[in-house]
């Protein structure tokens, strides 16, 4: 059984829990008329640690919005046979290098 937070199903593929369109990699897509920023944000806020939390509150940026920039995850990742999916670079499950998606968001 595939872990349901590194997986693909229903044309939707999660990444460390982080939701992007199976179809394009995209956490906006358009064409599949997706947007996972709002859900993808909601679980950035429940990760964010304290201290990130009060830098944000010092530069009086907030959390990020569900307009910010979407993420993409093209070529970054490949299924296994199970459904499974793995970092392209090191095929890991879950990578935290190529999956850093809160860094990747936080630092605009
Ligand atoms: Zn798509
Ligand atoms: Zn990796």
């Amino acid at each position: 059984m595939a872990d349901p937070d590194n997986s693909a199903s229903h044309g939707t593929v999660r990444l460390r829990g982080w939701c992007f369109c199976a179809n394009h990699g995209l956490e906006y897509c358009h064409r599949c008329c997706m947007d996972f920023r709002m859900c993808n944000n909601v679980r950035l806020q429940d990760e964010l640690t304290e201290e990130q939390l009060e830098r944000l509150t010092e530069q009086a940026i907030g959390v990020p919005d569900d307009a910010r920039p979407p993420l993409h995850v093209q070529g970054a990742y490949e299924l296994l046979r199970d459904g499974t999916a793995v970092c392209f670079a090191h095929s890991a499950v879950g990578c935290e290098r190529c999956f850093d998606f809160e860094r990747q968001v936080m630092d605009g």
